[in-house]
């Protein structure tokens, strides 16, 4: 079986989620040859993930109609039987043109394998998995960023100049700006991670987390009902209806640990909860548990932190 990942890449390197395609296509049994599009450094990483071949495509393209007719002709080249794609915006808006190209069924942001045609996704906001089968000879499949992790025991990749006719472009980027004013690492791609829940009482109380956060060099996120309430923006909502994260430190203050909730952030490699409620569920998931009073925990880790330098 040979698949095709495409993997999205920044500054010459793959993408967390370029990656983990790669890994998830490896893991389904695969041969893996990745294509990737631009500037790139080495095999840019894809072979540690587990792809043998790197076509690439040095032409800087950033209309996804053009990455997809790029895509398509790698795939044929390859004699891939399937694509794969991160499910993150680039993937999501290139993998259905490539479908469409190659005359494949296709599935967006998978969260298991691809079992002969069959494979599991999340629907209904996550109230539901469906297992869907693709009838197609040639299928093509987006991964939940996270949801995977990414295997980096693999050999470096052979790489070899891909061309195609990528046709004309019909939009252009004209520039990019972080969309988090204080410049932390977007939360798919955190190492570390604080978060916090309806515990914290209300917004004017998030000095303490960003605090903390600030002090780790983390990113920020929230349980579903602060996003909810507007007390946090949606796009820190981290569970089984918002982001699927796999930080190596995941701290979280004042949340109960609802399985929704850990459905999102039960990958980190180590988790630690913050409760005044020795019984929270979130305890039982934790690697560390600290039972205490959120206002006063943050702030004293804060200063451990800087006063560690
Ligand atoms: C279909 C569905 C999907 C869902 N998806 C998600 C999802 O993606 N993400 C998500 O987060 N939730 C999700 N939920 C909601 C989830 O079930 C919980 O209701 C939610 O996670 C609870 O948020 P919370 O822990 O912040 O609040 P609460 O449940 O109110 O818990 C607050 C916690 O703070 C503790 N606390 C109070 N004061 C302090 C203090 N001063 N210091 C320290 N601790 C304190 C309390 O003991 C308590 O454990 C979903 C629910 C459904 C039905």
């Amino acid at each position: 079986m040979n698949c095709l990942a495409f993997v999205p890449s920044k500054n010459g390197q793959a993408t967390k989620a370029g990656l983990e395609a790669v890994s998830y296509a490896k893991q389904c049994g695969a041969a893996v040859t990745a294509v990737m599009v631009g500037a790139l450094n080495g095999d840019g990483g894809a072979g540690a993930a587990g792809a043998t071949k790197v076509l690439h495509v040095s032409e800087e393209l950033h209309d996804e109609g053009q990455i997809a007719k790029v895509v398509s002709a790698a795939a044929e080249a390859a004699g891939a039987d399937w694509v794969v794609a991160p499910h993150d915006h680039v993937g999501r808006a290139v993998a259905p043109r490539v479908a469409v190209r190659l005359g494949a069924g296709m599935v967006p942001g998978v969260t298991g394998l691809l079992e002969g045609s069959t494979v599991k996704r999340n629907v209904f906001s996550g109230k539901a998995m469906a297992h869907v089968d693709v009838k197609t000879a040639k299928k093509v499949i987006t991964t939940t960023p996270n949801a995977f992790g990414v295997a980096g025991d693999g050999a470096a990749a052979a790489v070899e100049s891909f061309a195609a006719d990528a046709g004309e472009a019909r939009l252009s980027v004209t520039g990019f700006e972080p969309s988090s004013a204080d410049g932390s690492v977007p939360l798919p791609e955190a190492v570390r991670v604080v978060s916090a829940g309806r515990g914290l009482k209300g917004p004017e109380n998030w000095g303490i987390v960003e605090e903390l956060a600030q002090a780790l060099g983390a990113t920020t996120a929230c349980s579903r009902p602060v996003s909810d309430m507007g007390w946090r923006p949606h796009h820190e909502h981290v569970g089984q209806t918002g982001i699927t994260i796999r930080p190596d430190l995941y701290i979280a203050a004042g949340i109960s640990g609802a399985i929704q909730h850990l459905a999102g952030v039960n990958q980190s490699k180590v988790i630690v909860a913050i409760n005044t409620d020795p019984e929270a569920p979130f305890f039982k998931a934790a690697d560390y548990g600290i039972v205490g009073d959120a206002f006063e925990v943050l702030p004293k880790l804060t200063a451990a932190i800087k006063s560690m330098g």
